[in-house]
């Protein structure tokens, strides 16, 4: 039986090794960095978190303290189908560098990272949700990309909060254009009819508590369409989940 100390420094001696074979590297940049699941300095001061006050639906930050429970006009003017949206960061910078890594550069080794963040933007939602459910990739992208950036944050995300993961419970049935260039009408467009929940998966959502992962908040188009399909399909609540959002205001057709 080993003693406290000779664990201690076995484990230490695993830890070094590792750090000598995948040395941390900085989550925007790449550079490397003393602890793993960091930023470098010069990446820190270019992350906008989102902190609370913020509207009670949206997850938009007020400028000034609005006390809690508090809507913006916004969610009056045009209420979500979905309960509450959160975001950890704003799309911007290195937040932006991390979402394009992740999607395009297979740094599938952000996600935990990303989602650790996504958790403490979310917990309110986390508390009161049965299962954790991507956003879905029509099978002919996924096919082309290899894997869903949404599907491995929610993976990461129901991992650490020890929810459900329930990928198959909706489907991408329509291939839609991407998004990018498009106004926010015809974001709302493109994505109608987009999403399906098979009658085989009715009883992973009929009745739950559902968060929706998504990788960027951008007109809310896609989330809303999925969040329809999922209450069509009997969910009690759906709360959408995001890394970053694009803040009502900075939206560019080209994000
Ligand atoms: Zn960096």
């Amino acid at each position: 039986m080993m003693t406290g100390s000779v664990a201690r420094g076995a484990n230490t001696m695993v830890r070094w090794t590792a750090r000598v074979l995948f040395p941390p590297v900085c989550l925007g940049c790449a550079d490397h960095v003393t602890q793993p699941g960091t930023l470098c300095p010069a990446c820190w001061p270019r992350l906008r978190f989102l902190e609370r006050p913020w509207c009670a639906v949206m997850g938009t930050p007020f400028s000034v303290e609005m006390g809690e429970g508090i809507v913006s006009a916004e969610a009056i003017a045009n209420p979500p189908p979905f309960a509450r949206a959160r975001s950890a960061v704003i799309y911007h910078g290195v937040a932006r560098q991390m979402v394009q890594g992740l999607k395009f550069r297979d740094r599938t080794d952000l996600a935990p990272w990303m989602a650790r963040w996504m958790l403490r933007a979310g917990a309110e939602l986390v508390s009161d949700a049965d299962a954790v459910i991507p956003v879905p990739l029509h099978r002919g992208r996924l096919l082309m990309r290899r894997f869903n950036q949404s599907a491995e944050l929610a993976r990461a995300c129901a991992r650490l909060s020890g929810l459900a993961y329930a990928p198959e419970a909706l489907l991408r049935v329509k291939k839609t254009r991407q998004q990018v260039g498009l106004g926010a009408r015809e974001r709302e467009a493109n994505v109608r009819g987009a999403f399906r929940v098979p009658r085989e998966r009715l009883a992973a959502v009929s009745g739950r508590r559902i968060i929706l992962i998504d990788d960027v908040y951008t007109t809310g188009a896609t989330v809303s369409a999925a969040a329809r399909v999922l209450k069509r399909a009997g969910a009690r609540q759906v709360d959408v989940l995001t890394f970053a959002r694009v803040l009502p205001g900075d939206f560019l057709p080209d994000e």
